[in-house]
C-alpha cells in the first residue's frame, strides 16, 4: 500500500471525547487510497474519480434550437408588428440543412438541429401561422419575440476545458451523463476499498442455523454489508468470530493483510469477554474508543499495519448509528472520496425529554404531518439500542448537542433523515 496510516494522530485512546473531537482526531489519522484504475465508462458509477475531467469541446458543440419551429435572423423581423417570411429550407437533428438559409427568410427547424446561420432566433412551431403564396410556403411571426430566442449557444453548458468534474467525486448517475457528453469513454479512478466484515460473539448465530436457546440471529453483518455497499466499497463477510482471543487474533491479523478496513461489531466494550480491542492492541493499536454519544458508546478505531479498524458496538442501532457517523466518513476518506453528512434540517419537536449534558445525543424520530399541513419530529418512544424494530419504524435520526439538556415540544432540533445517507 503506497498510503500511509498514521499513527500519532491518535493520541487520546483513554480520554472521553466529543463527537465533533473523534471525527477530527479519527479523519486526521490516515490519507486516500492512492491506487487508481480505469474505469470503463459503463463501470463507473459508484466509483471515485482521481483526476478532475475536463470537456474537451464546447457543450454543445453546436449553437442549435431549443424548440421544434422556425429559425430568423432578428434584423429580418420586425418586432412590433410580427413578420411574414417564406420558408427556405429545413433543419432537422442530426442531419444538414436542406434547402437554404435565411436571408429574409425563415428555415423549419426541429429541436436539437444546428442553427444555420445567419440565423439568430428560433419562433416555437405552436405560435407562428402558416400560408402559402404562389405555392411557396410563409410563416408569419407574431410580433415580441425577443432576439436569440429559443437558442441554445455552442457552449452554453460548458466551454471547451472548462471541468466538468472535480477528483474526489463519487460518480452517480449524473455524472456518468456528464461524462458521456464529453463523448468520454474511460476515467480514471480510485480502486475500490476492501473491506472486511466481521460478527463476534458466541450467542451469535447465522440466519439459516436452526435456532437455540441463547442464541442471537446476526442482524449486524446484513446490515453493515447493506450498508458498505452504499459507499461503493467492496465487502468480504468472514463470518462470526468466537468470544476467544486465540481465533480473533488469527483471523483480523489474516484480514488485515488483504483488505484496508477491517469492519466489527459487537466485543469492544471492557467486558471480560470481548476481547477485540484486546488483540487490537496486541497486534496494532488501538486510537480512541470512548465517544461522549448516545447510544453508541463503546467503539473502537485502530489499525494493523495500514489497515484501519473500526470496531462498532454489538447492538444494532448502535452500529447502525456509528457506522453513519464515523465509519461512512472513515470509508470515505479512505477511498479518496469527498464526503459531507447530510445537513440536515431544522424542524419543531413533537415530544418533550430531559437530557444530560455533556453528550451528544442521537434519537430515532419520525416525521409527522402537523394539523397545518407543516412537519413535525416526533422521537421513538424506547431508548434501548437493541431494538431493531426502532430503525424499521423510524425514518432519521435527531441530533441532539452537548449542551441541550431538556427539550419541549415546539423547540427547534435538528432532523437528519436516514435517506440522506442513502439508507
Ligand atoms: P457486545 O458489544 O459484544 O457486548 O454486544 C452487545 C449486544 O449486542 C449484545 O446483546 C449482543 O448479543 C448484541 N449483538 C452483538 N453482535 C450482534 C449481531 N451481529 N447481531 C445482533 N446482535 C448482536
Ligand atoms: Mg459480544
Amino acid at each position: 500500500m503506497n498510503s500511509k496510516t498514521v499513527n500519532d494522530c491518535f493520541a487520546h485512546d483513554e480520554t472521553l471525547l466529543t463527537h465533533k473531537e473523534a471525527l477530527v482526531k479519527l479523519l486526521a489519522g490516515f490519507s486516500p487510497i492512492d491506487e487508481r484504475q480505469q474505469v470503463a465508462l459503463e463501470d463507473a458509477a459508484g466509483r471515485v474519480l482521481a483526476k478532475p475531467l475536463a470537456a474537451p469541446r464546447n457543450i454543445p458543440a453546436h449553437t442549435n434550437s431549443a424548440m421544434d419551429g422556425y429559425a430568423f435572423r432578428f434584423a429580418d423581423y420586425d418586432t412590433k408588428t410580427g413578420t411574414t417570411m417564406p420558408v427556405t429550407g429545413l433543419a432537422a437533428a442530426g442531419s444538414t440543412l436542406t434547402g437554404e438559409s435565411c436571408s429574409g427568410g425563415a428555415v423549419r427547424i426541429f429541436t436539437g438541429a444546428v442553427l444555420p446561420e445567419p440565423c439568430d432566433s428560433v419562433v416555437m412551431q405552436e405560435d407562428v401561422e402558416l400560408s402559402q403564396s404562389q405555392e411557396k410556403p410563409l410563416v408569419t411571426i407574431p410580433p415580441g419575440i425577443k432576439p436569440g430566442a429559443n437558442v441554445r449557444q455552442a457552449g452554453e453548458d460548458m466551454r471547451r476545458g472548462d471541468v466538468v468534474l472535480t477528483s474526489s467525486r463519487r460518480l452517480g448517475p449524473r455524472d456518468i451523463a456528464a461524462i458521456a457528453s464529453t463523448g468520454t469513454t474511460t476515467v480514471e479512478c480510485y480502486r475500490p476499498l476492501r473491506v472486511a466484515l466481521f460478527s463476534t460473539g458466541d450467542e451469535i448465530i447465522r440466519p439459516g442455523a436452526p435456532f437455540e436457546a441463547g442464541k442471537v440471529y446476526d442482524s449486524n453483518a446484513a446490515m453493515l454489508r447493506g450498508l458498505v455497499a452504499t459507499t461503493g466499497a467492496q465487502c468480504d463477510d468472514l463470518g462470526i468470530l468466537p468470544d476467544n482471543i486465540d481465533a480473533i487474533r488469527q483471523s483480523l491479523s489474516e484480514a488485515a493483510k488483504s483488505h484496508d478496513i477491517l469492519l466489527t461489531s459487537g466485543g469492544v466494550s471492557v467486558g471480560d469477554l470481548d476481547h477485540v480491542l484486546a488483540v487490537l492492541k496486541e497486534l496494532g493499536s488501538v486510537h480512541l474508543w470512548k465517544i461522549a454519544i448516545k447510544p453508541g458508546r463503546p467503539m473502537s478505531f485502530g489499525q494493523i499495519g495500514d489497515c484501519l479498524m473500526l470496531g462498532l458496538p454489538g447492538n444494532p442501532v448502535a452500529a447502525f448509528l456509528c457506522f453513519l457517523l464515523y465509519a461512512r466518513p472513515v470509508l470515505a476518506k479512505r477511498a479518496g472520496e469527498s464526503w459531507h453528512p447530510p445537513a440536515g434540517c431544522l424542524l419543531p419537536a413533537g415530544f418533550s425529554i430531559r437530557k444530560k449534558p455533556g453528550r451528544r445525543e442521537f434519537l430515532r424520530a419520525c416525521l409527522q404531518k402537523d394539523k397545518d399541513g407543516g412537519h413535525v419530529v416526533v422521537k421513538f418512544p424506547r431508548d434501548g439500542s437493541g431494538l431493531i424494530s426502532s430503525l424499521t419504524r423510524t425514518d432519521g435520526f435527531i441530533e441532539l448537542a452537548e449542551d441541550v439538556t431538556d427539550v419541549r415540544p415546539g423547540d427547534t432540533v435538528k432532523f437528519i433523515s436516514f435517506a440522506g445517507f442513502g439508507v
